[in-house]
């Protein structure tokens, strides 16, 4: 295998430089919790592929169902001659997601193509123009999703012009809200959209129940549910984009639960398909169906290795229950961070979906700077983290929730010392 320097120099004249990389080792392997690059060097694992591998990296009942259907058949498309895979992952969604009512799923490829198809489905089902999304949201790179996105900087510049009826209004961000409560800031958010779009214009509010690019962001409580009242109030569908906080990331199935909220419809992907890619939307059965026959689709949407890939992925989840795996990191993790965190940072988030926000001392001033230097550390020492935040200043961790604690407690050890000395 060539080394990491080899492919990387190759990389240069091969790869658009738009694609960039977090680290410039090559993965050979990966496993439940770390990566070996080509070079034979371990890394433990804070990231999962960025909330994907929540069942770890080829996890055995996905591997042993990704070959099984490999050798049956790999694509038909699912719009030309169906297979019953397909229909078992949208049974699985119905099944899992939040509220009791009447659902129907649909599948795709990709997180971006789910939220732009949940817009599809609440304009059609309202005929209704305007989309309401939030500060420090992030939904995806296409054309609509990149203006559903709120940072400019690298989603955005010079990718203009954007499509247009979306209207952005003030998340609920505890730290940098001047401490309004779930219900002060939910109203503040309200009179915006009341006052800027009028709510018999709204087909749809999107959000995300805990904010992932955006920051970590955990809105106050009470914050959703008087989101999803009014858009029930108003008759606009409330969408929960539950991509990166969804299948067991939080504790729980979907993050909604942890507000008892139940919106009309979520948005699924990154940790649904353990490692293959594939993305759902599903809802109220009267949305859902409200499209006419072709009306959604594409050629790869619930392809069926990733149909196979999801569901064994689903059924590790419930047979390990990832989802106290889930309540466990946080359990050990938080502490920790608590302890190793430096004055005035904010530490934050819910169960394998944690994170610490980094501000100058005595402010609330980010400090990307350090944020930068403490990742870099960590990397340096053979652990993968990830930044986020609208200002960059943001440490988050998402291992993988079959992580072993003795690779949980060296990434913490690391990163203790990287808080320490970067
Ligand atoms: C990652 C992400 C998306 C976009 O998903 P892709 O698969 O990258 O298109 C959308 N919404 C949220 C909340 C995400 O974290």
């Amino acid at each position: 295998m060539p080394s990491s320097e080899e492919v990387h120099k190759r990389r240069s004249a091969a790869v658009a430089r738009g694609v960039s990389s977090v680290i410039s080792s090559y993965v050979s392997d990966a496993g439940g919790g770390t990566l070996t690059d080509v070079d034979g060097r371990e890394w433990i694992d804070f990231a999962s592929g960025i909330a994907v591998t929540n069942v770890g990296n080829s996890a055995p009942r996905v591997v042993e169902a990704v070959r099984a259907q490999v050798e049956r058949f790999t694509h038909t498309c699912f719009m030309v001659a169906p297979y019953e895979s397909y229909v078992a992952v949208c049974e699985q969604l119905i099944e899992l997601t939040p509220g009791s009512f009447e659902k129907r799923a649909a599948l795709f490829n990709s997180g971006a193509e789910a939220v732009e198809n949940a817009v599809k489905i609440a304009r059609h089902a309202t005929g209704r123009p305007a989309v309401i999304v939030f500060d420090h949201a992030y939904h995806g790179r296409t054309n609509l999703t990149m203006a559903l996105t709120a940072k400019s900087m690298p989603y955005k510049h010079r990718f203009g012009p954007f499509a247009p009826e979306i209207y952005r209004v003030p998340m609920s961000y505890p730290l940098r809200d001047g401490g309004l409560s779930g219900p002060e800031a939910a109203l503040r958010a309200i009179d915006t959209i009341e006052e800027q779009v009028g709510g018999a214009n709204v087909a749809v509010v999107v959000i995300e129940p805990i904010q992932g690019e955006g920051g970590f962001v955990v809105p106050a409580p009470g914050f959703l549910p008087a989101i999803a009242a009014w858009a029930k109030g108003a008759g606009a569908v409330f969408v929960a984009d539950e991509i990166q906080t969804g299948f067991c990331r939080t504790g729980s199935w979907f993050a909604s639960e942890h507000e008892s909220v139940e919106p009309d419809l979520v948005t699924t992907a990154k940790g649904m398909g353990g490692g293959l890619p594939i993305a759902g939307v599903v809802g109220r059965a009267e949305l859902m169906d409200a499209v006419h026959a072709g009306g959604l689709g594409g050629t790869y949407g619930g392809n069926p290795i990733a149909c196979a890939a999801a569901l064994a992925a689903i059924e590790t989840m419930r047979e390990l229950d990832l989802n106290a795996a889930a309540r466990g990191i946080e359990a050990r993790m938080l502490p920790a961070l608590e302890r190793i965190a430096p004055e005035g940072a904010e530490v934050r988030g819910r169960g394998a979906m944690l994170a610490v926000e980094l501000v100058k001392p005595g402010t609330i001033e980010p400090d990307s700077v350090r944020t930068v230097r403490i990742a870099k550390a960590c990397h340096d020492a053979g652990l993968l983290v990830l930044t986020c935040g609208t200002y960059g200043n943001v440490l988050r961790f998402l291992p993988p929730l079959v992580i072993g604690e003795r690779e949980l407690d060296r990434g913490l050890e690391i990163l203790a010392g990287a808080l320490l000395h970067a």
